[in-house]
């Protein structure tokens, strides 16, 4: 009954504040923007006759949570970094519990649920919804003692429904891009269902669109009783990135979500891949695949992730690396920042993609041959990018290859052993950056500090000296 009460407030305001359709993200204006995700997701209020003041105040406080959500800079302003946040594609249902019409716990008193599929969209034909769809519920199936029965007619505990606008529930819909769908918690009626913006294009294999497995198999995490979670690599984050549903896992805090409201499945259904762990910047063995810094800030690459650095704030985000940029691959070798070209080179195998800004540049991949190195090499460990003489060092193996950029050769003498180059480097080196004038070399779980110039070997630090616990 309380809920109820809670989701008619809520529909009140939202009925009262909804005056006209809301254009795609590129066309409305940065405030607007941030009016329409705070007060649908972060509770501010809609928009009244009270003054500028106790309205900027309102506002700044809920983008400080926002932020603190996000893991972002908290500064309570519209920065660009929360803008771009704001902008991404993402689940309708809010972040903070607080602001949700549907507090505490809910789930499902049995395991047997039933799910119905009332209409289906246009952008697919009925038999792939219905597997992907199939295939969302399985995944939390897989994990739990909860089973998924589909039923034709009558009420199911899960209904599932494609509309756009207003659909009749109090959570409008908002057109193409912004929220792509959104479902409720574990309760009687409205509970459990999970309603699909039909304004999106939804699609069965391909990268492009919105996969409709991933947004469902998030949606009906919410059926179940999750909220969002915190971990960029989870499930249950808000926002939309694409993955291979070819080789989708459930993420390991999703699965520790579940299991804590259903427990684990008893059904001894043969081994499974274990589930991705989103890499942990405070780990002391973490050992970093590559680093560089991109106008003025330092990225750490870790397999599917980034971790992003102001060194001036010490604030340190971590991403997806297909969050920011779906094109680019997961576990790269190397990256590094010319400031010769203006651009940051991120390197796999023998394909090297550039990045100017956060945008990635047309016209790559292209071959690592571009950097004029001998045939034979396949693969780089690690690149340096040397500001004062701008010199790439490529760490290929035990030896360094030196290319000019100004010239656009490997440089006479070249490959020289690691050792020579930085005198007391022994191991493997996985990652480099140059930043303040130091030369940083990162081996196994240790990063060591040379001087730029004199290449002296001055300190072996831990390597997350640069990625505070
Ligand atoms: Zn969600
Ligand atoms: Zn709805």
């Amino acid at each position: 009954m309380k809920s109820y009460y809670k989701l008619c407030v809520l529909l009140a305001l939202l009925v009262s504040g909804y005056t006209s359709p809301i254009a795609p993200p590129a066309d409305k204006d940065k405030e607007s923007i941030a009016v329409n995700y705070l007060t649908q997701l972060y509770g501010l209020p809609k928009q009244t006759n009270s003054d500028a003041e106790k309205r900027s105040s309102a506002m700044s406080l809920r983008l400080k949570e926002m932020q603190q959500f996000f893991k972002l800079k908290v500064t309570g302003k519209l920065d660009e970094e929360t803008l771009d946040l704001m902008k991404k594609p993402r689940c309708g249902v809010p972040d903070v519990a607080a602001y949700s019409t549907f507090q505490g716990d809910y789930k499902w008193k049995k395991h047997d649920l039933t799910y119905r599929i009332e209409n289906y969209t246009p952008d697919m034909s009925e038999a792939e919804v219905d597997d992907s769809i199939k295939r969302a519920l399985q995944v939390w199936a897989d994990v739990t003692p909860l089973r998924f029965t589909r039923i034709y007619s009558g009420t199911a505990d899960i209904m599932i429904s494609f509309s756009v606008r207003d659909h009749g529930d109090g959570y409008p819909f908002d057109g193409p891009n912004g929220f792509l769908a959104h479902a409720f918690p574990p309760f009687e009626g409205i509970g459990g269902d999970a309603h699909f913006d039909d304004d999106e294009k939804f699609l069965y294999r391909s990268p492009h669109g919105y996969n409709l497995f991933l947004v469902a198999a998030h949606e009906f995490g919410h059926s179940l009783g999750l909220e969002h979670s915190q971990d960029p690599g989870a499930l249950m984050y808000p926002t939309y990135v694409y993955r291979d549903i070819d080789t989708f896992v459930l993420p390991k805090d999703d699965v520790d979500g579940i299991q804590y409201l259903y427990g684990p499945n008893s059904d001894g259904t043969g081994p499974k891949p274990p589930p991705p762990v989103t890499p942990n910047k405070c780990d002391p063995k973490l050992v970093l695949d590559a680093v560089t810094m991109l106008r003025g800030e330092i990225m750490f690459f870790k397999g599917s992730f980034f971790w992003r650095s102001y060194p001036l704030s010490r604030n340190v985000e971590q991403h997806l690396i297909k969050s920011f940029w779906p094109q680019i691959p997961n576990h790269i070798d190397a990256a590094f920042e010319s400031t010769f070209e203006d651009k940051v080179f991120i390197i796999k195998g023998e394909k090297v993609w550039a990045l100017y800004g956060y945008d990635v540049v047309r016209g790559y991949p292209k071959s690592l041959s571009m950097f004029r190195l001998p045939k034979k090499v396949k693969k780089v460990d690690a690149v340096l990018y040397d500001e004062t003489s701008y010199k790439i060092l490529f760490f290929v193996n035990n030896k360094i290859y030196s290319y000019n950029e100004e010239q656009r050769r490997i440089e006479k003498g070249y490959p020289k052993p690691v050792e020579e180059v930085f005198p007391g480097m022994t191991g493997k080196v996985t990652a480099a950056f140059q930043f303040k004038g130091f030369n940083y070399l990162f081996s196994g779980s240790k990063m060591f500090e040379f001087g730029a110039y004199n290449r002296k070997l001055l300190r072996v630090l831990n390597n997350n000296y640069f990625l505070p616990c």
